[in-house]
Formats: structure tokens, C-alpha cells, sequence
């Protein structure tokens, strides 16, 4: 699904990204831990082209196509979804709203007519009775005076809702609690099937206590210097990343 090829990538002539290689196959769920100031953050924000870092070298292909090539929304069309570390407040616009118009923006780009009433409406009982969000909630204000717990979750019914090919989960600084925890995980884990991949990163190793990943990634000083499994995860949870 997404090879990452000898990544370069930078900001303001400053290397972050020192040869990155990443291969994700459908079905699989990726973690990337690391010390901070590592690269994690730039590397999701370099492969969903969401802000402007200077690519130096290297590639992305996602479905055999070149990201580096697309425009952010092009890649969000083509199923690529990450999460907002700072999701922006609309007062007036609804959950629901604003859903639906992703939903439509999607669906145009790729020359679908709207999506009816009638579908929207049954996606969102489907997705939300999934990830247990009660109805008052969809008629809010998008992302106004939601709490960290509300905004997680939002962002999680977002996933359900676009059907991601690629999540792209950065859990890093937003000091995730434990209740936003365990919305996150419990979506993850409901969602997950196998044309989907997920790409969680995470300086918390509990958050990978809910999310079991099937490869473990770590990201230092802008390379993958170790990959494993889940055990490697628990390794650094005892022993810190200095060993490596
Ligand atoms: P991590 O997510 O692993 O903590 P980041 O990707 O956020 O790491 O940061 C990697 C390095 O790049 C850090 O040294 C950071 O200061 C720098 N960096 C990231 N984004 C910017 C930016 N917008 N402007 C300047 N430096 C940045
Ligand atoms: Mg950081
Ligand atoms: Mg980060």
C-alpha cells in the first residue's frame, strides 16, 4: 500500500528527514515511537503533504502512485486520513455537517454525485453505533468547547466515517488521557479490517497496550533505526531509547 523509499526532508535548509524507509501493506497496523524532535510529526506531515517541508530525495508511493506528485487534498482522496493534533473550531457547523461535506468533497473529486440523505443518514447510525457516539453529540459545533476526550473522538467517528484507506494517527504531544485513550484504541480496533492499514505514532508505549501493532518502528534523529514487533515496544517502555 505505502512504500517510503530513502526519504529526504527538511525545513528552511535543515535536514529532518535523513533517508527514510517504510514499507505498509494492507492489513497491517505500523507503530512509529521515538524520542522528541525525532522526525515522527514531519514524517506524517511529508506523506499526507500537509505542510511545506522541502522533499530532497527520496519517494512515497501509495498504490503504486507518487505522492510527492499530489497535491493534500489529492492524497486525501485518494484515502489517505490524518488525525488533527490542533482540530480547528467552526461554531455553526455541525458534526454532521461538516461530515457530510467531506464526504461530498471526496466523492466529487472522484466524480460521484452527493452522497443522498437517505445513505448519510444510515452511514452515520452505522459508524456511530460502532464507536458508541450518542446522537445530541452530532448536532454540536464542530470541535467547540468539545474536550480532549470529545475531540479524539470526533476525529475517530471522522475516520469511520471517510473509510481511510491510510489512517494516520499522531498521538504524540496531545497528552492523550486515559479516557481519550481508549476512544482512540477502541476505534482503531473496530475500524481495522484487511484493505486498511494504520500508521500509529506514539511517544506513549501504553497507547500500544490497546492498539496491538503488527511492526514497531523506531524514528531517530530523522531514520528508522530499529523495527520489531509489539515485544520491541515493551523493550523500550523498560529501557529507554539510549541502547539503540
Ligand atoms: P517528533 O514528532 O519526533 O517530536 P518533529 O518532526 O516534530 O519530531 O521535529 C523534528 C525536528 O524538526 C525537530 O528538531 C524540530 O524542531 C524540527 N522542526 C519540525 N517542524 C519544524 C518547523 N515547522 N520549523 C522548524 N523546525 C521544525
Ligand atoms: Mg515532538
Ligand atoms: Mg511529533
Amino acid at each position: 500500500m505505502l512504500s517510503i523509499k530513502n526519504l529526504h526532508a527538511g525545513i528552511e535548509g535543515k535536514e529532518i528527514l535523513k533517508g527514510i524507509n517504510l514499507e505498509i501493506k494492507a492489513g497491517e497496523v505500523h507503530a512509529i515511537m521515538g524520542p522528541n524532535g525525532g522526525g515522527k510529526s514531519t514524517l506524517s506531515n511529508v506523506i499526507t503533504g500537509r505542510e511545506d517541508y522541502e522533499v530532497t530525495g527520496g519517494s512515497i508511493l501509495f498504490e503504486g502512485k507518487e505522492l510527492l506528485d499530489l497535491a493534500p487534498e489529492e492524497r486525501a482522496n485518494d484515502g489517505i486520513f490524518m488525525s488533527f493534533q490542533y482540530p480547528v473550531e467552526i461554531p455553526g457547523v455541525s458534526v454532521s455537517n461538516f461530515l457530510k461535506a467531506s464526504i461530498n468533497a471526496n466523492r466529487k473529486a472522484k466524480g460521484l454525485e452527493d452522497i443522498s440523505a437517505r445513505e448519510f443518514l444510515d452511514k452515520v447510525k452505522e459508524k456511530s453505533e460502532l464507536l458508541e457516539i450518542k446522537k445530541d453529540f452530532l448536532s454540536r459545533s464542530l470541535n467547540e468547547g468539545f474536550s480532549g476526550g470529545e475531540k479524539k473522538r470526533n476525529e475517530i467517528f471522522q475516520m469511520a466515517m471517510l473509510e481511510p484507506k491510510l489512517a494516520i494517527l499522531d498521538e504524540t504531544d496531545s497528552g492523550l488521557d486515559i479516557d481519550a485513550l481508549r476512544i482512540v484504541s477502541n476505534g482503531v480496533n473496530k475500524l481495522k479490517s484487511k484493505d486498511n492499514a494504520v500508521l500509529v505514532i506514539t511517544h506513549y508505549q501504553r497507547l500500544l497496550d490497546y492498539i496491538i501493532p503488527d511492526f514497531v518502528h523506531v524514528l531517530m534523529d530523522g531514520k528508522i533505526v530499529k523495527s520489531g514487533t509489539k515485544e520491541l515496544a515493551l523493550e523500550l517502555e523498560e529501557k529507554g531509547y539510549d541502547w539503540i
